[in-house]
Parts: C-alpha cells; structure tokens; sequence
C-alpha cells in the first residue's frame, strides 16, 4: 500500500474542535476594528518577490532566508506572502488609495520557511491593520488602544506591553555608526550571526537571543541618546497618552523589530504564557515604506497579530470547544424520512439563527438517538411515524435531565426559541 499524503512540515489543518475559537478571534477582531471605521482589504496570497525584496530589506531574516519563492511559468520571480503590510501597500498605491486617510485591515495566512516549533509555523495567520496618511501621535495611540481593547474583549488580562522609538532615518544613521563603534569593540565576543549583522544590519543584534551577545548589548549606547527633538516629542507624547488611558507599558529600548521599514513608534504585546514565542502582536510606525514602493510620500502606522499563538492561549485559558449544532432531527420509518426536509427547513426559515443538523442514511431510533446524543446537540427532535401521524414531534433536552416531551409542529419554532438557543 502506498504511504499516506501528509500536510507539509509547519502548516498545520485547523480541525472542527477547534474552529469556534478560531471564530471568536476573528469575530471579535472584526467587531472591534469596524469599531474604529477600519475597512477590511483581501490581497493575494501571492506577490512578485520584488515587492517583498523593497520593502521588507534584502538583509533582514525573512528576504534571506525565510522566503517561498518560485518562478512562474513565464519565468517571474513569486513568493507566497510572508507579511502582509507590503501587499497592503502595494494594493493601496496601485488603487490610488491614497488620495486621503486610510484605515485599513487585513487577515490571512502568511508563509514564512522558520523552523517549526511551538508558536512559529510555516503558514500562520495574522489580522493586520494598517493606517495611511496620518503622521501621529494620536494615530499611534489609537492602534495601540484598539489592541489593547481586543485584548480585553477576548479576556486576555496578562499582555505586557512594550515600546521603543527607532528614531527617523538621520537619527538611525547617527545611531547606527555608534553602534558599530562600540560593537567592533567586542567583535569576538559576539555570535557569528551578529558578527555577520554588524556589517549588514546591526540593529538588529540588539534583539539577538544568544545570551553572550545580550550582555555586550546590555552595555551598548541606546537610539534614545540619539533622538532630536521632534521624535523625542512624538515618543513621549504616546508615552504620556497611554498613561491617561490608564495603559501599561516598558520602554524597551532593545525593541527594534526584524523588518527594515520601520521608523520612529514600535511596539509589541508579549505574554508570559507561550514559553520563548511570546510576542503575540507587534508593529510599528512606516513612514518612507510607501515612497519607497513607488507612491507619493504617505505616513504609515500599523500592526499584525499572530492568531495561533492567540488560539493556543485561549486554549490554555480553558475555553472549550463549542458544538457547533443546537438541535439534531432523528426521523424514523419512511414516511417521517419523507417529511424531514420540509418540516426541517420550515423550521431553518422561522428560526435562522438555528443549527440543525438532519439526520441522513435512516437506520433505528436507537442508533439514530446515540449520534444524537454524540453530537453536542442540546436538543434531538424526534419524529416516527405515530408523530407524523398525530402532527406532533418529540423534544428530548440531551443536556439537561428533563423528561421528553411531545410539542405540535406548528408550535415547534416557537418553543426552541423560547429555549434561548
Ligand atoms: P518573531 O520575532 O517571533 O520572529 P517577527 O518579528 O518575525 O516575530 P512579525 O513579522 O512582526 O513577527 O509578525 C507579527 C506577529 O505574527 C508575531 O508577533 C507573531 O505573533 C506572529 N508570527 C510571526 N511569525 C510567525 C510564525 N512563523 N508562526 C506563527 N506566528 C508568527
Ligand atoms: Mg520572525
């Protein structure tokens, strides 16, 4: 026999047990941003690998090393999305969105080649959002305080949050050559995949994990130092917005994020309760991005969340799965098998908020009864023949312990909804 076909390593099947946590998420989030005017875009899963090359930098982890590109028939270079700001962008140049603010939203899969581990998959699922032409404060303030209100509508109570500024392009120039000054100081203390970012990119040894390189670090000259006075003001004024809102945060100054677009505003929302992949949420303010794809020049601020990492916390937390069907329809012998379809979508048209799952293959009332009561339903409604007959139908409560009852049909919608289904 031949080997079964496996899902590939890293992209995981989301099962029906699980799906109602996924919807809650999602529901929830969409609730939230339609809340604050944000207006959902679908992009394709899809790019020419160009555009993630531009935006995201040619040294960062994700264009180098993290990227599923392949060529298309006619030999164009494609990727499969790993992030989704840049095809926000794109979508919002090419459509000339631009013309005035934007607040826009985004969820979906995203493909990045990582080592699969606990909290980090090869496809995993953001929502995003991303707000154009506005150059904050007040906007920065304004994403950080939709998340923090998702968090709360989701009853996610233990979130850090943490901030840092990364300055303006000038002030990071400023920063970057003291950073290399002091770093080639300690050049053979360093970890080789630091050694080689500190000719390439040596912001990001600031947030390198090995524990040697984190001590130099510790030591090294911080952005702050650096800032003028207009992004100094632009820090503290969120600083001091989120205060009044009663909002807590730690300046990290370490906090430098892996993509190159970013300027001025970062942040992430981190949580104790996954082991090492904890950020759950994380984004930034993108100032030069749009320019730098070909548009006029547009302040940019956003931020995408990791829905797994959400999904497994509320896992953790103990919300249990839904079934996903309130009312099973047993209907037994041929005449009441004959009656079922009617009887159940008359029943699906007075009540369309209603999960009712019709019995199909026949078989008897005890085995019809079991998958019943296997289901999760609340209720099974029973219909034989001496029902039909009678123009009754049998409502069994499968949760509760309460006698079985006979109800006429035509008073059947009305009793399920008084149920509170
Ligand atoms: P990390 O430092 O964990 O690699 P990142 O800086 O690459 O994160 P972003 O690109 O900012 O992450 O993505 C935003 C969020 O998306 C992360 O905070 C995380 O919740 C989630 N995420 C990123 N990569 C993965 C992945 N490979 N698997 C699952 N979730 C991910
Ligand atoms: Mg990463």
């Amino acid at each position: 026999m031949s080997k079964n076909i496996q899902a590939i390593r890293g992209m995981h099947d989301i099962l029906p047990d699980r799906i109602a946590i996924w919807h809650r998420i999602e529901d929830t989030a969409r609730q939230v941003l339609a809340s604050y005017g944000y207006a959902e875009i679908r992009t394709p899963l899809v790019e020419v690998t160009e555009l993630f090359k531009r935006s995201i930098g040619e040294v960062t982890d994700i264009v180098e090393k993290e990227m599923y590109s392949f060529e298309d028939r006619n030999g164009d270079s494609l990727s499969l999305r790993p992030e989704g700001t840049a095809s926000c962008v794109r979508a919002a140049i090419e459509h000339g969105l631009l013309m005035q603010p934007q607040r826009l939203w985004y969820r979906g899969p995203m493909f990045r080649y990582e080592r699969p581990q606990r909290g980090r998959y090869r496809q995993f699922h953001q929502i995003g959002v991303e707000a154009f032409g506005l150059t904050g404060p007040d906007i920065d303030l304004e994403i950080i305080l939709l998340t923090a209100r998702l968090w709360r509508e989701l009853g996610f109570k233990r979130f850090r949050l943490e901030l840092n500024t990364l300055g303006d392009q000038a002030e990071r120039q400023v920063y970057r050559e003291q950073l290399v000054g002091y770093l080639s100081g300690h050049l053979d203390q360093l970890d080789a995949d630091s050694q080689r970012r500190l000719e390439t990119n040596p912001l990001r040894i600031l947030d390198s994990k090995n524990p040697q390189t984190q001590q130099i670090v510790a030591d090294a000259p911080t952005l702050m130092d650096c800032l003028g006075a207009e992004t100094r003001t632009h820090f503290e004024q969120i600083c001091k917005r989120l205060d009044e809102a009663g909002i807590g945060y730690q300046i990290n100054p370490r906090l430098v994020r892996g993509l190159d677009y970013y300027n001025r505003t970062v942040f992430e929302w981190i949580t104790e309760e996954l082991g090492a992949q904890g950020t759950v949420c994380a984004g930034g303010r993108y100032d030069s991005l749009v320019e730098q794809l070909g548009g006029r020049p547009t302040p940019a601020v956003g931020f995408a969340m990791g829905l797994e990492r959400l999904v497994e916390l509320m896992q953790l937390e103990g919300q249990l799965a839904e079934s996903p069907i309130d009312a099973y329809f047993v209907a037994v012998g041929d005449k009441a098998q004959a009656a079922a379809p009617r009887l159940t979508e008359q029943l699906r048209d007075a009540l369309p908020g209603l999960r009712l799952l019709t019995h199909c293959g026949g078989g008897s009332f005890k085995s019809q009864f079991k998958k019943a009561d296997k289901s999760g339903a609340r209720f099974a409604l029973i219909l034989g023949e001496d029902e039909l007959a009678r123009q009754v139908i049998g409502v069994k409560h499968l949760r509760e312990d309460q006698e079985q009852r006979e109800l006429a049909i035509d008073d059947l919608a009305a009793y399920l909804s008084s149920a509170r289904l």
